[in-house]
């Protein structure tokens, strides 16, 4: 890795270079520099560990705002990060001292219904996909949290309530707009640079910033769901009930997360079901989560049948911005009594010794898994087609000087729950800076016999590594 040079800052190069990129744009772009209105703001992010003094923001508002950025910023060697939805926790979407491309106001989402596409710009939030497309009866597959870039959310993979039905995000894009380390403007699908669009599938942080994302819409109804809460006394029951319901369930139309958490005021335990039936009837729903129900009376129970963008702002209340934040993922192919209540244990002897991370929590995502199984492993970049569930562990505290013992603890959490030999990982939600530990393994587990394809590609199209931030792949 020698062989590339470290990146430079906004103040390393000469300020008459920065004072005519400023004033380069025109009028409705923002370029920001530290005392500017609007700069602080532009600089928050999902996780407070993740604001950095950027040392220029440049608001982007078309695609010529993109390609000027990465040129001034390629040119000169500088620090590059392209934010979206701001929710990365390791801080790939920030700058400390560098160049930050801020695609928010990129956000306008145009829905081709004939065609059943969807055109949404790169910095538009998956609220606003799921809103526009339910204008006309139709969905593509997001995230559970609106408020989740469709930038970062995609480039990953992309795994959702519809995964079921349609598969992964990434399944369901058919074509992109991106800008090249070079500044070149390239449109990508199965018939246009067929090598990138493969990349972007899975990997796309690593090769360039997407203007536009062509998403695949599919019809959908109105569908009944909701959270149930359960007392953590209640867990092995629900494990077992849990079981019982993946073994007879409809994958297609059904999928549930499980959160083990603290509900504040008072921080008690408890089990927090998100149960989705994708069918407006209350009669299905209650027969295929009867099993659950049969575990006795909820705590807290708030479902009915909703349209189907209200489905991806329920887990909101577990998202919200503000304090130090780490995402650590562990695969499992099945619910292991014996593993989740060692991890449980642990969860509960950490917080209690640590009460400023109890609003950290453990969610189990058990979406439906054949259809994304059913694509082929090398047909994307994304490898870890296989039939897993993905465990993510939340952690979420307040001061800096915690941070190694979080990490520790949430470490002991992935080793715990693994029980997928393999021990691949799902990149959005692995932190991969170096402090908590990036190197080669965990990018061998992430993109597996996809890897020396990906390193080809990178020597390609980024043969500087001009896009290094995160999970970076070395040509
Ligand atoms: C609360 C929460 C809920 C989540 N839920 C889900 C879920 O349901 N399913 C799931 O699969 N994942 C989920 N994730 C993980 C999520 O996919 C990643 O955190 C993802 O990186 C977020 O994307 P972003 O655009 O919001 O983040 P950012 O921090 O803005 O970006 C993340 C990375 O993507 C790059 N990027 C963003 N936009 C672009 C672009 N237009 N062009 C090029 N690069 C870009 C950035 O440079 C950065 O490296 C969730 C994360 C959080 C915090």
């Amino acid at each position: 890795m020698n062989k590339y040079p470290p990146k430079k800052l906004i103040k390393d190069i000469d300020s008459t270079d920065v004072q005519n990129f400023k004033v380069s744009f025109n009028s409705s772009t923002n370029v920001l520099s530290e005392g500017d209105e609007g700069y602080e703001k532009s600089i928050i992010r999902w996780a407070d560990n993740a604001i950095k003094k950027a040392g220029i923001v440049v608001q982007a508002t078309c695609l010529d705002d993109i390609v000027k950025t990465v040129k001034f910023a390629s040119k000169n060697h500088l620090d590059f990060a392209v934010s979206c939805g701001g929710h990365s926790s390791s801080g790939t979407s920030s700058s400390e001292g560098g160049v930050v491309l801020d695609m928010r106001n990129l956000n306008k989402v145009r829905v081709d219904v004939e065609k059943k596409l969807i055109y949404a710009q790169g910095g538009a939030l998956f609220g606003d996909v799921d809103n526009e497309a339910w204008k006309y009866g139709l969905a593509t597959v997001g995230g559970v949290v609106d408020h989740t870039g469709i930038g970062g959310l995609t480039l990953g993979g992309g795994f959702g309530h519809l995964t079921g039905r349609h598969g992964l995000t990434i399944d369901n894009v058919v074509g992109a707009t991106i800008v090249t380390a070079d500044g070149e403007v390239k449109e990508l699908s199965e018939s246009k640079n067929k090598d990138l669009f493969w990349a972007i599938r899975g990997c796309g942080a690593n090769f360039g910033v997407v203007y536009e994302f062509i998403y695949k819409a599919h019809e959908q109804k109105e569908v009944f769901a909701g959270v149930v809460v359960y007392p953590a006394e209640k867990l092995d029951t629900i494990i077992e009930a849990i079981n019982i319901w993946l073994k007879n369930r409809r994958s297609e139309n059904e999928g549930m997360a499980f959160v083990i958490s603290r509900s504040p005021p008072e921080n008690k335990p408890t089990i927090a079901l998100l149960l989705f039936s994708n069918d407006p009837s209350e009669q299905v729903f209650r027969e295929r989560y009867s099993v659950i129900y049969n575990c006795g009376e909820p705590i807290m129970e708030q479902v009915g049948c909703m349209p189907y963008p209200k489905l991806n702002t329920l887990a909101n209340g577990f998202a919200s911005f503000g304090d130090r934040k780490a995402m650590f993922n562990a695969h499992i192919t099945h619910l292991d009594l014996s593993d989740i209540r060692e991890a449980y244990n642990s969860y509960i002897k950490f917080t209690d010794e640590n009460p400023t991370t109890s609003q950290s929590y453990l969610a189990f995502d058990l979406y439906g898994t054949e259809k994304f199984c059913s694509v082929p492993t090398d047909s994307t970049a994304f490898y870890p087609r296989k039939p897993f569930y993905n465990v993510v562990i939340v952690q979420r505290w307040l001061n800096e000087k915690d941070d190694k013992i979080v990490y520790d603890w949430a470490k002991k959490i992935q080793n715990i729950i693994s029980n997928d030999e393999e021990k691949s990982l799902y990149v959005n939600f692995v932190d991969m800076s170096d402090d908590i530990g990036y190197n080669e393994n965990r990018i061998k587990s992430t993109w597996g016999d996809n890897l020396e394809k990906l390193k080809e590609l990178k020597g390609k199209y980024d043969p500087n590594v001009f896009f290094r931030k995160g999970a970076i792949i070395w040509p």
